[in-house]
This record gives C-alpha cells, structure tokens and sequence, in this order.
C-alpha cells in the first residue's frame, strides 16, 4: 500500500516510511491511496468472528503486502491483548469499552499496534530512532507503555504542566527506562506546535532519527479502525441501523470510524461529539474551519483548538462539507452538562463513564432524541474512569475500582524536566 500527503506537494512513500516520516515534508497527513472495500463474505461472517480475527482482515486490507501477513497477525495478537466489552448502558444505547488496555485508555490500540509494527522494521534495518510526542495526557501514557522497554526506540514525551489529571502524569513521569517526560510551561497546542516544529526542523531529523508517534501518524489510525466492526458485529443479529458516538479531540478515533465506513462498514451516522473546543461541530454547522487556541475542560483529552485530523476528514471528502454531513453530526457539551450527564447516568443506570465517555454520551443521546427511526446507538468509552477521578464528582467517584496497574503507578515518584514553550529549548536538549 502506498500513501499520499493530504496537501498533495509530497510524494507517495510506502508503509515503512509514512510510519517513520510520521510526517510529510509538505507539512500534511499521510493517507492511504486506496481505500478498498471489505468482501461481502467477510461482513456476511463477522458476527461469528473474534476481535483479533476482524482485525486482522481489515489491517491486512489496509495494510496489503507491505509486512508479511504471519507477522502482521501476531502484531494483532501481541497489540491487542486485552478485552474490548461492548455494555449496554440504556435501550438501544451501548458504551464500547475500549480502555481495558495497559494505560486505560483508547490509544492503546493506537500505540501498542505502531509500537509493533516499528519494531519490525527496525529489526529488520538495525536503526536506532527517537519518538517525539505530544500529549493532552492518554497518548503519552499509551506511548510510553507501548513503547516501553522496546529496543533501539527512546521515547520523549510533551506535555502541559498542570493540565492532565493525576493519574496520567503518574503514567508518564514514572516509567524511567527509554522514555523521558517533558513538562511544558503551556497548553496542549504548544506541545503539538513544538513537536510540528522539531519535524520540520532539518537539522533535528537528521541527526537524531525523529519520529512521531501522535494521531497524526498513520500507524497508530489503522488499528482505531477495528473497533468499529467489532462492535457492529455485536449488533448486527438486532437488524437496526448501527450509529457511533465519537469523544473527539484531534479526531484521529473519528477519521478512522470514516475509513471504516469507506471500506463497507455500514453506518448510519458518525457523531463528533467535543467540549466547548467545538470546532468542528461549527465547521458542520457554518462550513467555516476556524481554528483557535483550545479552552481547558473537565474532558481535557479533547482539548484541541486545531485539530489535526481535519485535514485527513477533508481528504477523504474532498473538501466537500455537504458530503461530510452526509455522514457526520456534530454536537458539543459544557463542563455543567458532561457532570450532569455522568451523574444522571450513575444515578439511573449505576455506570460510571470518564468526562470523555460521558460527551460522547451526550452526543449520542442528541442524536438519538432526533431520530423517528430505531437504531443500535454506540458512544465511544475512551478512558476509565479512574483515571479522572478528581474531576469526577465525590459521592460517584467513591464507587470507581482502581485497576492494579494504576495504583502500582500511582505509588510512584514523578520525574519530569520541567521547559517554557520554546523551540531553542527543546531542541538544545534533544540534541544534547
Ligand atoms: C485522545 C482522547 C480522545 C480524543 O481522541 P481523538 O482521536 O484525538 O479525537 C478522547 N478521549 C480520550 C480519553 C482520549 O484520550
């Protein structure tokens, strides 16, 4: 499978170099040239397949000769090695769990996949490279867990102080080994432009074999993929049209429900849900992409002013916001209405979602209430809720179990270098 740059001035590269590039030089996002269907047989078999066995199909559909297919199925298998429940919350509404990986959050897939499938390749050549990452907080703890220990990959993490709960920074600041966290005196925005800028800079990329391990890099959408089937392949006995509910942020989990659904996947309706960082729920209502500085919330995964993907949702429509609509609705929610939802949620139906679960939650149900037609309404569950457990109301947060890994990590000491939104800085010490 080959990939183009989203800006179309780069040209088209292999799997092994998007993954490694992260980047195209013409400052786009790479996406596959083809997107083709699934079979017939195949969506006719899926409810009898396990999570490992659709994924494996899809990936390989994406992903074509370019890794063998013995070694991409036990990419599969290695990444994806934890349970994915899909729990009916209320009628015709379900929560898609997808945070029972090692760091309890979605990006697992993501990172545990790409962590993978670099391995490979740096088996193969004997390379050394230096992952450079952003995060809103679940991405670095994803990261450093994927990437933890994996040889010839040293990892450094971005992230603003102050802005990401507890638990997260605990994951981040506390693993040592190959991976160093960075704490930024700024927002999440300055993380991701700095990370922008150090893959622009020629200099940096040469002598220390950048990488990137955000959304924006095509390893990690793949897998974000699968999950999307799986859960329709739950619900496809019930007959009903299937919708997703999706908590966005820089909407890499969305861009890659849309590739699914460009491969055959049958949705009804794709909901962007976001915070009050609601740009793109405004670009489907005015057709306007206006980016700005991101607003810190309660759901600060989603805490994103210019979110990456959009290029990669525009690609895919061709620019066309009467398409997009087509198939995506956009919803956003204040802070007052996600810890509404979260204790109307707890109090009626005794499930505790994260704030990012419960806006796409909120989306989901905005959705349904429009709809005359029945449909199997599917919300996105991003992170467990106990890794915002102190933003979490008290009275429910009492009731949350913490999972054994995160109390080990909590008991931990934090190691940081603390550095202002500088450019000069970051790249003094990445090449120190
Ligand atoms: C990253 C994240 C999101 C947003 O996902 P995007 O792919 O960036 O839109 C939502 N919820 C949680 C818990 C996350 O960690």
């Amino acid at each position: 499978m080959q990939f183009y740059s989203t800006n179309h001035k780069s040209e088209n590269v292999g799997l092994e170099e998007a993954i490694f590039r992260g980047l195209p030089q013409d400052n786009g996002l790479y996406m596959p040239v083809a997107i083709n269907p699934m079979s017939d047989d195949f969506f006719a078999k899926i409810d009898r397949m396990s999570f490992r066995e659709i994924s494996y199909e899809v990936s390989k559909r994406i992903i074509g000769d370019s890794v063998p297919h013995s070694v991409l199925r036990e990419i599969v298998e290695t990444a994806i090695n934890f349970d994915t429940p899909l729990v009916q919350v209320e009628d015709d509404m379900y929560c898609l769990e997808l945070f029972h990986g090692p760091s309890h959050a979605f990006k697992d897939f993501g990172a545990r996949f790409m962590a993978r499938l670099m391995s490979f390749y740096l088996q193969k050549t004997h390379k050394e490279i230096n992952i450079l990452v952003a995060t809103s907080g679940d991405t670095g703890g994803a990261v450093a867990l994927g990437f933890l220990n994996q040889p010839g990959i040293n990892v450094t993490i971005l992230y603003p102080s102050g802005m990401v709960s507890n638990i997260q920074e605990k994951q981040l600041t506390t693993l040592g080994g190959n991976i160093t966290a960075i704490e930024i005196k700024g927002t999440f925005d300055d993380c991701q432009k700095l990370v922008k800028q150090a893959f622009l800079d020629s200099e940096l990329t040469k002598k220390k074999n950048l990488s990137s391990a955000n959304s924006i890099n095509i390893a990690r959408l793949i897998p974000q993929s699968f999950y999307y089937y799986y859960a329709y392949s739950k619900l496809k006995a019930k007959g009903k049209p299937v919708s997703f509910s999706i908590p966005s942020g820089n909407f890499g989990n969305l861009t890659a429900g849309l590739i699914a659904k460009r491969m055959g996947l049958p949705v009804e309706k794709f909901v962007a849900s976001t915070n009050v960082n609601n740009v793109i729920p405004e670009y489907l209502e005015t057709g306007k992409f206006n980016p700005r500085p991101s607003v810190s919330t309660l759901s600060n995964a989603m805490d994103v002013g210019n979110p990456s993907n959009f290029a990669r949702m525009a690609a895919l429509y061709e620019n066309n916001v009467d398409k997009i609509r087509e198939d995506v609705e956009g919803y956003y929610f204040t802070d007052e209405q996600t810890k509404e939802a979260l204790a109307k949620v707890y109090a009626e139906s005794h499930y505790i979602m994260c704030p990012h679960t419960a806006v796409a939650y909120l989306g989901l149900k905005a959705h349904m209430d429009k709809k005359t037609k029945k449909e199997s309404g599917v919300f996105l569950g991003t992170a467990h809720p106990a890794k915002f457990m102190d933003v979490i109301q008290e009275d429910i947060a009492s009731h949350i179990v913490l999972p054994a890994s995160l109390k080990v990590a909590m008991a931990k000491e934090k190691k940081s270098i603390q550095m202002a939104p500088d450019f000069r800085l970051l790249k003094d010490f990445l090449l120190k």
